[in-house]
C-alpha cells in the first residue's frame, strides 16, 4: 500500500499564507504518517483549523475567523 507523498503544501484560504508539512513532522505526531488524518493532526498542532467551509485557516486569520 502506497504512503501519502510528502511534503504536503496548504495555503490558507484568507490571507495566502503557506505551511509545509514534512513526513517527519506527521510520524512525530500522529500514530500513522501515511493516514489522511495525520495531516489535519499535523495542521491543527500548527494552529491551522478549517473554517465551517472546510477552508483552511493560518492561526492569524483562525484567530480572528473565531474570536
Ligand atoms: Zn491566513
Amino acid at each position: 500500500m502506497p504512503g501519502l507523498s510528502y511534503p504536503f503544501r496548504y495555503e490558507c484560504s484568507a490571507c495566502g499564507s503557506e505551511v509545509t508539512i514534512n513526513r517527519w513532522e506527521a510520524r512525530y505526531l500522529a500514530p500513522d504518517p501515511d493516514l489522511p488524518g495525520a495531516l489535519e493532526i499535523a495542521l491543527q498542532s500548527r494552529g491551522w483549523l478549517r473554517d465551517e467551509n472546510q477552508d483552511l485557516l493560518c492561526p492569524s486569520c483562525a484567530e480572528n475567523y473565531f474570536c
